[in-house]
C-alpha cells in the first residue's frame, strides 16, 4: 500500500480491509457460525461456490476486535497460572465434517461471546437465544464431547456494541439442539441449490453483508425490486397475489389480536410511570410495563409557526420512489402483463 493510497483510506476501509486479510475471513468452508443461518448461503458454501462479494461489516470488524481481546486477556490469564493450563482459547473443533472455533472451554462450562446491538439485546432478553446461536454453541459443545471431553453448561455472553450492557445466558447441553442442526444441514444438502429458499431481505444486514448478495439475487428486473427475481424464477402471478391478501388478512389479525391482549393485560399493571415488571403464574415469561411521556414534534403547530413567517415548510423528496401496492377490484380497463394492447 503506497502512502498516497494510506491517506485515500478511510479509517472503515482500513478497518474492512483488516478483516478481509485475517485468515477466518478467507475460510471458504460452511462453518458452524453459519448453521442454521440462511439456507441458500449453506448451500452455496457447501456448494463450494466462489463468493461474488467482500462480505465483512464495520459491526462485524467490531465483534471480531472483542473477541481477540477478550482471547487475549484470557491467554495472560492462563500464562499467570489463573485459569487452568487446559483451558481452550479460540480453539478449532470440528463435528460431523463441520469447522468451527469456539472462544471458551475451561471443563466443563463451555463460554462464547457474541456481539450485538442494544435494540437486539433487548429482544434476546426476552426471546432468549435464536436457534442459529444454539446450534453453532451446541456444535462445539458436541465436537468436545466427541473428543472425550465433559461439556455441563454452555454460557452465551451478549455484548451490545453502542451501550456496554452485557447479558449472560445459560442453558445445559441439550443433544436435541445438535440433531435439529444436523437434520438442517440434511435438508439444506438435499435441496437443489436454486431452490434453496433466501432466508432474509435484500435490504436486510444479512444481505448487505453476504458473501454471495450479487449471485444470489441476480435475475431481478432492472430497476425493480431485488425480490422480482422471485417472480422471474416463479411467475404464478396468481399465487403471490394470493400470497400478499393473505399476509395482510394475518397481520391485520395478528394486529388485532395484539391489541386485544395488551388491552386485558392492562388491568394488570401496576405503575402509572416508569418501569414495573410483573410475574405470571403459569407462563414462562414475565409482563414488563414502560410507562413513558415521549415527546412528539407537533406538526400542526410547525407548520403553522412556517406559515406565519410566510415560508415554505421544508421537505425532502425521497431518492427512491415509493411503491404503494393495493389489491382492488378487477374491471375491464385493467393492464394485463403480457395481454393484447
Ligand atoms: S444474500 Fe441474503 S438471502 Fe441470499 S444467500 Fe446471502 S443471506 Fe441468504
Amino acid at each position: 500500500m503506497t502512502p498516497t493510497a494510506t491517506a485515500e483510506r478511510t479509517t472503515a476501509d482500513l478497518l474492512l480491509e483488516w478483516d478481509r486479510r485475517r485468515p477466518r475471513s478467507q475460510q471458504t468452508m460452511f462453518g458452524m457460525s453459519e448453521l442454521g443461518a440462511c439456507r441458500r448461503r449453506a448451500g452455496y458454501r457447501l456448494a463450494g461456490t466462489v463468493p461474488t462479494n467482500s462480505g465483512g461489516s464495520l459491526q462485524a470488524v467490531m465483534g471480531t476486535g472483542i473477541h481477540e481481546a477478550a482471547a487475549s486477556a484470557l491467554r495472560d490469564l492462563q500464562a499467570d497460572g489463573l485459569i487452568p493450563a487446559d483451558a481452550l482459547i479460540e480453539h478449532e473443533v470440528a463435528f460431523a465434517g463441520i469447522l468451527g472455533h469456539l472462544d471458551m472451554y475451561i471443563e466443563p462450562d463451555l463460554t462464547d461471546i457474541k456481539t450485538t446491538s442494544d435494540r437486539w439485546l433487548r429482544k434476546l432478553k426476552v426471546q432468549g437465544p435464536p436457534a442459529s446461536h444454539l446450534w453453532q454453541t451446541h456444535g462445539y459443545a458436541a465436537a468436545l464431547i466427541a473428543e472425550g471431553r465433559k461439556v455441563k453448561r454452555i454460557i452465551v455472553d451478549y455484548l451490545a456494541r453502542d451501550t456496554g450492557e452485557q447479558w449472560r445466558w445459560t442453558g445445559r447441553f441439550d443433544p436435541q439442539h445438535v440433531r435439529d442442526a444436523l437434520n438442517w444441514v440434511d435438508e439444506v444438502r438435499a435441496t437443489p441449490l436454486d431452490d434453496l429458499a433466501r432466508d432474509h431481505q435484500p435490504d436486510s444486514a444479512w444481505c448487505q453483508h453476504c458473501p454471495f448478495r450479487d449471485l444470489c439475487w441476480e435475475g431481478a428486473l432492472i430497476g425493480r425490486d431485488p425480490r422480482s427475481v422471485l417472480f422471474v424464477e416463479d411467475p404464478d402471478a396468481a399465487a403471490w397475489a394470493r400470497k400478499l391478501a393473505d399476509a395482510r388478512t394475518r397481520k391485520s389479525q395478528a394486529e388485532a389480536d395484539e391489541k386485544e391482549a395488551k388491552g386485558a393485560l392492562d388491568a394488570l399493571r401496576p405503575n402509572t410511570a416508569g418501569v414495573e415488571v410483573v410475574a405470571v403464574p403459569g407462563f414462562d415469561k414475565a409482563l414488563k410495563y414502560t410507562v413513558s411521556f415521549p415527546e412528539r414534534l407537533d406538526s400542526t403547530q410547525v407548520r403553522k409557526d412556517y406559515a406565519a413567517a410566510g415560508r415554505p415548510v421544508p421537505t425532502r423528496k425521497s431518492a427512491k420512489g415509493e411503491v404503494k401496492l393495493e389489491l382492488v377490484d378487477a374491471g375491464p380497463e385493467v393492464f394485463i402483463p403480457g395481454g393484447e394492447a
